[in-house]
């Protein structure tokens, strides 16, 4: 199948073809024909799969070819959870519209909101905007949504996870009835059902991926080990591994800025994206980090959102997120337009517990590795894709016969002493790398570039990594984390009981 088939309009197709984009992906072959004739979607599409041009390429056809914009009026509105997706979906949007008449704006909190009135004044064809902030323009009667014919909830599951449903419900009261509605999200929970339910009307479904499964071009393990020793662990494999770019996430502002410090004291090149950066800081990282300019890029979960960077090769999850759909978030950043990626967790003991419900969230258990010189004192459970204790296994990993050349080596980890007590749930990992230097405890802190193994290495994928997830969600609620970091970063706004006292800029 070709775009051409699809019925796009010429100027459209010519800049696919300047993008380079041969042919569509299977998301955008089942949501371009039905945005294009007018359906509503609801779509199970993780970020990777070229969603964003899913949606984008039919509305600025239909855009192009159906009227004209009003001033302060806006005709396809996309809505997003993040700052930073935001930015990029407006990139997408600029980008695939480069050839065609059509105004774009974007508009989101912690900038100023006179930029944003001014691009109001004529009218815009398309907006994206995080909800807190095309709220306050709403309230300020800046913006009217009388021509509106397409709206697009994007990353719905975000959305609800930072507390957006109150402004969600307020904003759309106040779109007219009759519109196009396009309902993307990576996870499919009961409250997202819901929220589909009463705003689509007889949508085409779209399932490009079981939902809740992980990305299937990411390569995921884990290394378990202490917490304290975790900065160390990472030094280590950064230089054993030969780690060239890394986006790696942690779960605190604090932790971001200790870990980037640690970095830089080792001479390594790292920057920040959380919260407590403002946007331009933020776009600057980000900036440095697609330049290459630094090879590290310390992020929590809410700052890196929507982040696009090509041909990302490695996520490292330096902490496991809180709540365990922002796992299928994170490796989601890897492995993008059917690149692959690698995925790597350090996991300590208190850990156990997340790691339990990420397991269980995407049906399957993440292959499991200690590297000598940093086993955990406190063991981590084994855990099992049920969110179980896995029945021990013995010998080799699963397709231990398939490691990558360059791989370090497997080593079958020695069973332990009869009389040793193993810790709830078995205690046997599915092997352990011997690497070929003996790795005293300081080894990590000599950066010697250049000594790691020829090639990126890493553990082979596992059985347990195989992605034959039935589909359907299962629900892991009652984690704190990325809602409660964007309400600090004043960014969510829910409230019970109505939308009272609006928090910092949105
Ligand atoms: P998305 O899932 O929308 O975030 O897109 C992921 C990446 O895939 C982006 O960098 C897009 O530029 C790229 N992409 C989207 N559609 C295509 C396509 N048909 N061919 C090649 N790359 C694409």
């Amino acid at each position: 199948m070709t775009f051409q088939s699809l019925g796009l309009i010429a100027p459209l197709l010519r800049t696919l073809d300047a993008l380079g984009y041969k042919q569509p992906t299977p998301v955008q072959k089942q949501a371009i024909p039905a945005v294009l004739a007018g359906r509503d979607v609801m779509a199970a599409a993780q970020t990777g799969t070229g969603k964003t041009a899913g949606f984008a390429l039919p509305i600025l056809h239909r855009l192009t070819m159906e009227g004209a914009t009003a001033p302060q009026c806006v005709r396809a509105l996309v809505l997003v959870p993040t700052r930073e997706l935001a930015e990029q979906v407006y990139e997408s949007f600029r980008s695939y519209g480069s050839n065609l008449p059509l105004r774009s704006a974007v508009a989101y909190g912690g900038v100023a909101i006179e930029p944003q009135i001014t691009k109001l004044r004529k009218g815009l064809d398309v907006m994206v905007a995080t909800p807190g902030r095309l709220l306050d323009l709403h309230d300020q009667g800046v913006i009217s949504f009388e021509l509106l014919q397409t709206l697009v909830l994007d990353e719905a599951d975000r959305m609800l996870d930072l507390g957006f449903e109150r402004d969600l419900d307020i904003l759309l009261a106040a779109l007219p009835k009759q519109r196009q509605t396009l309902l993307f999200s990576a996870t499919f929970s009961d409250e997202i059902r819901k929220l589909a339910k009463g705003l689509l009307r007889d949508p085409v479904s779209i399932q490009v991926e079981a939902a809740n499964t992980a990305v299937k071009s990411v390569k995921q393990w884990l290394v378990t080990t202490d917490k304290r020793r975790k900065p160390e662990l990472f030094l280590h494999l950064l230089n054993k591994l030969a780690w060239t770019q890394a986006l790696v996430f942690v779960k605190t502002r604090k932790g971001a800025e200790a870990l980037v410090k640690e970095l830089l004291d080792h001479g390594l090149t790292a920057d920040a994206i959380h919260g407590d950066k403002t946007q331009p800081a933020r776009l600057r990282a980000l900036d440095r980090f697609k330049r290459k300019e630094v090879q590290l890029l310390i992020a929590t979960d809410v700052a890196a959102r929507g982040l696009d960077i090509e041909a990302l090769p490695l996520v490292v999850n330096f902490d496991l997120p809180s709540v365990a759909e922002d796992y299928i978030h994170r490796i989601g950043r890897t492995g993008r337009a059917g690149m692959e990626g690698e995925a790597v967790s350090l996991v300590c003991a208190d850990e156990v517990d997340v790691l339990k419900a990420i397991e269980t969230l995407t049906r399957q258990a993440v292959p499991r590795f200690e590297e000598q010189g940093f086993e955990a004192d406190h063991r981590v459970p084994e855990t099992s894709a049920k969110g179980a204790a896995a029945p021990a296994r013995k010998g080799p990993p699963p397709n231990a016969a398939k490691r990558p050349v360059g791989a370090p080596p497997l080593a079958k980890k020695p069973a332990p002493p009869k009389s040793e007590a193993r810790p709830a749930g078995g205690s046997e990992s599915l092997g352990f790398w011997t690497p070929p230097e003996k790795i005293g405890k300081l080894a990590s802190r000599d950066r010697v570039p250049g000594s790691a193994p020829a090639g990126r290495s890493a553990p082979p994928r596992s059985k347990g990594a195989d992605f034959g997830a039935p589909k359907g969600a299962v629900v892991v609620t009652g984690a704190r984390g990325a809602k409660s970091q964007a309400r600090s970063d004043g960014r969510a706004t829910a409230k019970p009981g109505g939308r009272k006292g609006k928090p910092g800029p949105r």
